[in-house]
C-alpha cells in the first residue's frame, strides 16, 4: 500500500557512503508481515536524488576499490560469510515475516545466498586472465579482466536474501562498487544484512542501498556513470529495464518470470514423483521462478500420479510461517491472493476441474492473513490462456499427453523456459530429454532445478533477456571487462643491464 500520510511504523533509510540516511521521498509503501498484516516498516520510495547520491558515492569509492588487491578486496566477504552464519536465524526471522515464506524457508534461501558467499572468495584464481609469450617472435599477447565501475542490482519480493547475493558478492570482489535496489515489498532482510556488512570495515561507498519502486530503476537505468545493471522479476519489467538501460549503453542480464512444466512418464518412481513435484509447486507458496507450474503425464501416469500428487498437496499444513509444523505460508499480499483466486476461477471457465481448490482459505488466528491451500487443476486445456501464463502461487495444473515427444512439443510452445523437468527411470528417455527440452535449467528427478552458485543461472526465452547469467564464470565475465594487450619489448633494451 503506498501512501504520502505516515504511519507508526519506522521509516527505512537509505545506505549511501558509509551511512544511514533518510531519503528525499514523499511517499512511502507499507511493509506488511502477510501472515499476521502487521506494518512492519515504511520503505520510502526515493527520488533520482538519492539514486544519484548512491551513484556518486559509489562512483569516487571505485578507483580505491579497484586498486585494492583482490585477496585483499574477499577479506571482507570471508568476514561477511562468518557473519551471516552466526545471524541467520534472525536473518530467516526477518525474511519470514516481511515476505511470508516458512522460517525452514528462510534459512535454506539464507544459506543458498552465503554460498554465493563463498564462491565469490574464490575471486583471485576466477578472476585471472592469461597470456600466450611469442605470437610472433619477442611478442606476448595477454587476456586481463578488469572491473566495470558502479553497478546495480534490481531484485524482486520472493528471495529478499538470496538474489540481492546472487550479484553483490561477485561485483565487489571484481572490483566493482555497487548500488542494490531492492523489493520495496521486503526491504527488510538487506537492510539487516548491509548492517553486518558494515560490521567488516567495507570502505564507504564499495556497496549502497537505495529504496524504492519504479522512479529508482529508471533512474539507475539512465544514469551515465552505472555501467551495468542486473536485475530479476517479472518479464514485462524484465523488458522494460533491458532495453530502457540499453539506450544508454550499459551491460544487462535481465531474468524475468517462468512457467515450470515437468513431464511424468509412467515408469517414474510415483512416491519420490509426488513429493518432489509437490514441494516444487507449493514451496515458498508457489512464488519461486523454479516452481514446477504444470504436469505433463504421459500414458499410464496420467491416473497414477494424479492420484498421488492430490493426495501429496492435500497433506501440506499451510499458516504462518513462524508457526512449527506448518509447511507452507501465506502468498505476499491480499492483492496477490485475489489475482491468484482469479486465475483459478480462470482456469476453471476454461474447462479445468479443481481436484484441490484453495480459494477463500481461512487459517485460524490468522483470519486476515493472505493465505490459499495448495490447488490442483486437472485437464485444463492444452490452448487454454491459463495453460500459458505465470501464475506465481499455489497452483499446479495437470495436462495430459500421449508421447514425451508431444509433452516436450507443449514445453516448446510457452513464451518462458526457465526450468524443465522430467520424472523417469529410464535414461534413455532422460538423455532424450536434456538434449531436447527448450529451457535453460533442467531437472532429471529434481523438481527444483536451482544451479549451486557455481554454476550459471541459465534461464532462456522470455525468462531472460542478455547473455550472462547470474552466478558462477558467467558472473565474473559479467561484472568484468576483457582487455587485450599486445606487447613487446626492444632487445637493445636488455643489453643495457
Ligand atoms: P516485479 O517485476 O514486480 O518487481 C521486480 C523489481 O522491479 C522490484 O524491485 C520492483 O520495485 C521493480 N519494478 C516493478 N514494477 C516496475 C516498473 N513498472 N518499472 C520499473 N521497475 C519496476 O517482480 P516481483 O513481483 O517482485 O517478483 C516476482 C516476479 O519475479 C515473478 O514474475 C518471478 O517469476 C520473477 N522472478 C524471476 C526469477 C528468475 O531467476 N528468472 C527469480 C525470482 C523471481
Amino acid at each position: 500500500m503506498s501512501s504520502a500520510v505516515l504511519s507508526a511504523a519506522p521509516e527505512l533509510q537509505n545506505y549511501v557512503n558509509g551511512e544511514w540516511r533518510r531519503s528525499s521521498a514523499t511517499e512511502f509503501v507499507d511493509v506488511t508481515n502477510p501472515a499476521t498484516m502487521e506494518v512492519l516498516a515504511r520503505t520510502p520510495i526515493s527520488t533520482s536524488a538519492d539514486v544519484d547520491a548512491a551513484v556518486k558515492a559509489a562512483a569516487d569509492a571505485f578507483p580505491a576499490w579497484r586498486r585494492t588487491p583482490p585477496g585483499e578486496r574477499v577479506q571482507y566477504l570471508f568476514k561477511l560469510k562468518t557473519l551471516l552464519e552466526e545471524h541467520i536465524d534472525e536473518l530467516a526471522t526477518i525474511t519470514t515475516r516481511e515476505n511470508g515464506k516458512t522460517f525452514g524457508e528462510a534459512k535454506a534461501e539464507m544459506r543458498r545466498g552465503i554460498e554465493n558467499v563463498e564462491v565469490a572468495c574464490g575471486i583471485p584464481m576466477m578472476m585471472q586472465g592469461h597470456v600466450l609469450e611469442d605470437v610472433t617472435p619477442g611478442v606476448d599477447e595477454m587476456q586481463i579482466r578488469q572491473p566495470l565501475g558502479v553497478v546495480a542490482a534490481i531484485v524482486p519480493f520472493n528471495f529478499p536474501a538470496m538474489i540481492s547475493f546472487w550479484f553483490l558478492p561477485y561485483a565487489i570482489a571484481c572490483g566493482n562498487t555497487f548500488v542494490l535496489k531492492p523489493s520495496e515489498r521486503v526491504p527488510l532482510t538487506m537492510h539487516r544484512a548491509m548492517e553486518l556488512l558494515e560490521k567488516t570495515g567495507l570502505p564507504k561507498g564499495v556497496v549502497n542501498i537505495v529504496n524504492g519502486g519504479k522512479d529508482v530503476v529508471n533512474a539507475l537505468c539512465d544514469h551515465p556513470e552505472v555501467r551495468a545493471i542486473s536485475f530479476v522479476g517479472s518479464t514485462p519489467v524484465a523488458k522494460h529495464v533491458y532495453t530502457r538501460a540499453a539506450a544508454s549503453g550499459k551491460r544487462m542480464q535481465c531474468q524475468g518470470g517462468a512457467k515450470n512444466h515437468v513431464i511424468v512418464l509412467p515408469d517414474a518412481d510415483m512416491d519420490l514423483a509426488k513429493q518432489i513435484i509437490s514441494d516444487s509447486a507449493f514451496g515458498c507458496a508457489g512464488q519461486r521462478c523454479l516452481a514446477v507450474s504444470v504436469a505433463v503425464t504421459i500414458g499410464e501416469a496420467q491416473k497414477t500420479f494424479r492420484d498421488a500428487i492430490t493426495q501429496a498437496a492435500s497433506a501440506i499444513r499451510v499458516g504462518n510461517g513462524m508457526d512449527s509444523g506448518v509447511q507452507m505460508g501465506p502468498v505476499i499480499s491480499g492483492q496477490s491472493k485475489q489475482r491468484i483466486e482469479g486465475m483459478i476461477s480462470a482456469g476453471v471457465k476454461e474447462g479445468a476441474k479443481a481436484l484441490l481448490d484453495g480459494r477463500n482459505t481461512k487459517i485460524g488466528g490468522y483470519e486476515s492473513g493472505s493465505f490459499l491451500t495448495p490447488t490442483v487443476l486437472d485437464g485444463l486445456p492444452l490452448d487454454s490462456q491459463l495453460a500459458h501464463t505465470e501464475i506465481f502461487g499455489p497452483v499446479l495444473s495437470l495436462i495430459h499427453a500421449n508421447s514425451i515427444d508431444e509433452g516436450i512439443e507443449f514445453l516448446r510452445r510457452s513464451p518462458y523456459g526457465n526450468q524443465a523437468s522430467l520424472f523417469t527411470t529410464n535414461g534413455a528417455a532422460a538423455r532424450k530429454f536434456r538434449y531436447e527440452a527448450p529451457a535453460g535449467n533442467i531437472g532429471i528427478n529434481i523438481g527444483v532445478a536451482a544451479p549451486m552458485a557455481y554454476f550459471p543461472f541459465s534461464g532462456w526465452k522470455e525468462s531472460f533477456f542478455g547473455i550472462l547469467h547470474g552466478q558462477g564464470r558467467d558472473a565474473v565475465e559479467f561484472y568484468t571487462e576483457s582487455k587485450i594487450v599486445v606487447e613487446r619489448w626492444s632487445r637493445q633494451e636488455t643489453r643495457k643491464f
